[in-house]
């Protein structure tokens, strides 16, 4: 065999966890997260604060959340207070105040029994935890939409109010909710939401040039010298301003570009092996948001797409996709689950893109309209089974 060439010297620089060394085009918003967050250098334990970031899909809400987590740990240490900041995904850990919590004192003390805690036990472990290391908390929930949608107002009123319980004591955990649909924030009561949306990032969409200085620096980092010319990033930057700026999709273009590049043994990337990357992506439904889902959610999504095939009408109700999804259920071998189950699926799955649920006006708020954009059924079931599979 003859040597394996690359484009990529570093493929690891654009994986979706990666965490750049530093932020193009957002001075600014690090800036206010540090004015908010000041005190926990400045006056520890003596304040506790909220915040909430939100902006479009790619944005780098959480790219954004993480390099000031990194940030604020490097100064504390520096200046020695104790200060520590974990980010957990909400919609990974299912919406589930009580896996959050679990996952967050997990972290701290990775030697924490799994079993034998309900979530109000877990939020006073935590606090003991904090305090036995005298330390504060900046906890980030991200994707802090399936948390509401799962647990309705409480989980954040619970965090919230994990202070306030014990007045005099040293103030231990703030938080940084991130989210693209701050319309969730309505479902909150009025003290909770007040104490939250006095501290708002809104993060505006990139506009070509930003994005493609963006691919640059990743571009440089990823792949060997000479190998990606200039053109072909500007060609990937605008590409993704189409997708409301979406840097996520222009990372993800760059990286599947260079592996259409690597297959076809060639020393440069060219537009064409961009169109033919570009074709493989759904950017509404990008994989890892399906990657995310548990199997039942998948399920119910099958369901749906698998109503579209056989129907010509552009909505499903709520009744016809419990329908196809017990029959998908049988096909899988698997047990449907109940009926307020199906529904909390259902819910889970408001958040993506392709996905539009409304209320039908017609039957009193008792039936929702479930409808498909921007993806055909064909391909959403296709994306569906290959996700099923591959777990
Ligand atoms: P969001 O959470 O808003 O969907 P992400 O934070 O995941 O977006 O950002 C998407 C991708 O783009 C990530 O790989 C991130 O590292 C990168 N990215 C976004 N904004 C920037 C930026 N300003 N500078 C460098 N990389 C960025
Ligand atoms: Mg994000």
């Amino acid at each position: 065999m003859s040597e394996v060439r690359s484009v990529f010297v570093d493929e690891g620089v654009l994986d979706i966890n990666y965490i750049p060394p530093r932020l193009l085009h957002r001075d600014e918003e690090q800036r206010i997260l540090q004015a908010m967050f000041n005190f926990m250098l400045t006056a520890p334990y003596e304040m506790s604060q909220r915040a909430i970031i939100t902006g479009g899909v790619g944005s780098g809400k959480t790219v954004l959340a993480q390099v000031f987590g990194r940030w604020l740990k490097v100064e504390a240490k520096r200046r020695r207070v104790n200060a520590d900041y974990i980010h957990v995904n909400c919609r990974e850990l299912r919406g589930s105040l009580f896996m959050v919590l679990r996952r967050v004192v997990k972290t701290l003390r990775p030697d924490f029994p799994e079993r034998g805690y309900a979530a109000n036990e877990l939020m006073e472990t935590l606090m003991q935890l904090l305090d036995e290391e005298n330390t504060q908390l900046l906890l980030a929930l991200d994707e802090v939409d399936a948390l509401i949608e799962n647990e309705g107002s409480n989980a954040l009123y619970d965090l919230a109010r994990a202070q306030e319980v014990r007045p005099n004591a040293p103030r231990r955990l703030s938080l940084l909710c991130i989210t693209k649909d701050p319309r969730v924030f309505k479902k909150l009561d009025s003290s909770t939401l007040s104490s939250l949306q006095r501290n708002v990032i809104q993060m505006q969409e990139y506009g070509s040039p930003q994005l493609a200085s963006i691919v640059v620096s990743r571009a440089e980092a990823a792949f060997r010298r000479e190998a990606i010319p200039l053109e072909v990033i500007d060609y990937i930057a605008e590409l993704a301003t189409h997708e409301h700026g979406d840097a996520r999709y222009a990372i993800d273009l760059l990286w599947r570009s260079g592996k259409y590049a690597d297959v076809a043994m060639a020393r440069q990337v060219t537009p064409e092996h961009v169109r033919k990357a570009a074709a493989a992506i759904f950017p509404s439904l990008k994989e890892e948001s399906i990657g995310q889902l548990s199997l039942h959610e998948k399920l119910v999504l099958l369901a749906i797409a698998r109503f579209f095939r056989h129907s010509t009408a552009p909505h499903a109700s709520t009744g016809e996709v419990e329908q196809m999804y017990r029959i998908v259920c049988e096909e899988h071998g698997d047990e449907p689950r109940g009926h307020t189950q199906f529904w909390k699926y259902l819910n889970q799955l408001k958040s993506l893109d392709a996905i539009r649920i409304k209320l039908d006006a017609s039957s009193q708020g008792r039936t929702q309209l479930i409808s498909l954009a921007k993806i055909t059924a064909d391909d959403l079931e296709r994306e569906v089974l290959r996700s099923i599979e591959q777990k």
